[in-house]
């Protein structure tokens, strides 16, 4: 029989009622290994309503109680590594030493929520008026949603719930419905930590779950993290219904090659980032922009590198790449490497020719030269592994084709020049920039965002501005006076 994924609601597995539900893969195998149950709008509901009742206690729950959990979870989640990895790459696909990293660095997000005492202090000002002090103090929100995408089934779930609980929040998560596991591993993990029920929920789902949180009076906030047409939707749809809403959505993410460069340690770092977890990474790159003489050197690099790659089941130790999320997915891409070499892009390596495992979703890797900036395989997100070499004659016109994409999420830049890496950290329109460093996500205590359409709202994920996206501020003005000095003034209150 085939194994059944439910919900999470009120601390434990709750299986689904609406009779619909989604095939879930092994990618590595092209087979199927369960169903998830996809919620109806009646099912949210009562979601919605256990969460409610939760949040109402767990905001009286001391910063030292909730700073315990936070720790407690924390240990767990470094025990429990191997077997949430096994997990992640059953159904994600991605090797098992990728998944294990995305555990390590959704860990640092609890990490950094454990100080939660000392990140929700707020503002004193004694005698801001004579007699008067001000001080502010930041509340949470109630109950906030987040909704994420297949590619990191744990790392962007921790990059919300670790700040939102933190701040005292119910939170309810609705994860991909490609690879629903990790999501009910993660709610056994905050149950065994301590964490009262109903605080973290499971809705598993598609567009209608979605679209009940969007529109539930109950819900304050609403974070994403998917494609940029949805996460737009759900701005749009989240804030027409008055919520919070912070968006990230899809990515094109440029390296720029200098003509000083290390040719091979660019080479590297490119091949790497262009083609780990088999470039389904929203900080993949993408797009490989060669100055100058760096060109040739350069893709003869990189297309030297790809043969010694290993593609495999991520379970095996010596595999290097996975398969793609879904046998659609993968021809979806495949379609893109023919429309490169159809529209004038040279195909240096095609991946579509590479031995591959014959079972599962596999798909070599791919190295396009020559592209332009009207070929689709540069316009769209491919999210696989496909690279793409743009050859510029210059900085500035690599610089201005980085700055006229209409994403920007995450950019690098390979240079032995500090001055001119300096002026590009300092010009390049991209929310996160990396110096010779190719993925360059930031750590906890920075936050994590992209501009433009990659990023629809204005609050980046974690850090600091995951606590100020899951609390409310409040400033209070006191004084004490002696009744005896009370008197009635009309007149506007002014600071003496
Ligand atoms: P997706 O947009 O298809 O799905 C994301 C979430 O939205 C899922 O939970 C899904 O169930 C839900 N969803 C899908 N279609 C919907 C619809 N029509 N209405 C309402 N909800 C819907 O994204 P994906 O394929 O799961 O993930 C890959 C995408 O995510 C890529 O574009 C990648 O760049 C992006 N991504 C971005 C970041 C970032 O930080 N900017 C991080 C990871 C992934």
């Amino acid at each position: 029989m085939t194994k059944r994924i439910g919900h999470w609601i009120s601390g434990r597995e709750t299986p689904g009622t609406s009779g619909r539900r989604a095939l879930v893969y092994n990618p590595a195998a092209g087979v199927v290994s369960a169903e998830v149950d996809l919620a109806s709008g009646g099912e949210i509901d009562g979601a919605v309503a256990t969460a409610v009742a939760a949040a109402k206690e767990w905001r009286h729950a001391s910063l030292s109680k909730r700073s315990g959990v936070l720790f407690a979870f924390r240990e767990l989640l470094r025990e429990r590594t191997d077997e949430l990895a096994a997990i992640v790459t059953a159904e994600h696909g991605k090797v098992l030493s990728d998944a294990a990293g995305e555990i390590a660095r959704g860990l640092e997000n609890v990490e950094f929520a454990a100080g939660v005492p000392q990140l929700l202090k707020g503002g004193f000002s004694e005698q801001a008026s004579t007699g008067v002090d001000v001080y502010s103090i930041r509340q949470p929100l109630g109950v906030v949603a987040g909704i994420t995408p297949f590619n990191f089934p744990v790392m962007v779930p921790l990059w919300m719930c670790a700040n939102a609980i933190a701040c005292g929040n119910a939170f309810i998560l609705k994860p991909s419905e490609k690879d629903p596991s990790a999501s009910l591993f993660l709610a056994q993990m905050w149950k065994d930590a301590g964490l009262p029920d109903g605080v973290f929920t499971v809705i598993q789902g598609d567009k209608e779950a979605v679209d009940a949180l969007l529109t539930h009076p109950d819900i304050a906030a609403v974070s994403f993290v998917g494609s940029t047409p949805i996460a737009k939707y759900i701005y749009e749809t989240g804030t027409a219904n008055g919520k919070r809403v912070q968006a990230l959505g899809g990515a094109k993410n440029h390296a720029l090659v200098l003509p000083d460069a290390d040719v091979d340690m660019a080479a590297d770092a490119v091949v790497s980032a262009a083609y780990g977890s088999a470039g389904e990474r929203c900080m993949a790159l993408s797009v490989a922009v060669a100055v100058g003489d760096v060109a040739d050197p350069l893709v003869d690099a990189i297309a030297a590198r790809l043969p010694k790659l290993t593609i495999g089941d991520g379970t095996h130790p010596d595999s290097d790449m996975g398969p793609l999320i879904t046998a659609a997915h993968r021809d979806k891409v495949a379609g893109y490497i023919a429309a490169g070499a159809s529209q004038g892009a040279t195909v240096v390596v095609d991946g579509r020719d590479e031995a591959v495992p014959a079972e599962g979703f596999f798909l070599g890797t791919t190295l396009l030269d020559h592209v332009t900036p009207e070929m689709t395989v540069y316009t769209d997100e491919i999210f696989g592994p496909v690279l793409c070499v743009v050859r510029a004659k210059t900085y500035e016109e690599g610089l201005a084709l980085i700055n006229d994409n209409p994403y920007a999420n995450g950019t690098a830049i390979f240079t032995r020049d500090g001055g001119a890496a300096r002026a590009f950290q300092y010009d390049v329109q991209v929310g996160m920039v990396g110096i010779n460093v190719p993925i360059p996500v930031p750590v906890a205590y920075y936050s994590f965002g992209g501009w433009k359409a990659s990023l629809f709202g204005d609050t980046h994920m974690y850090g600091a501005e995951g606590m100020n996206f899951y609390t409310r501020g409040k400033v209070v003005t006191a004084r004490w006076p002696d009744p005896a000095t009370s008197s009635v003034d009309l007149g506007f209150p002014l600071t003496r």
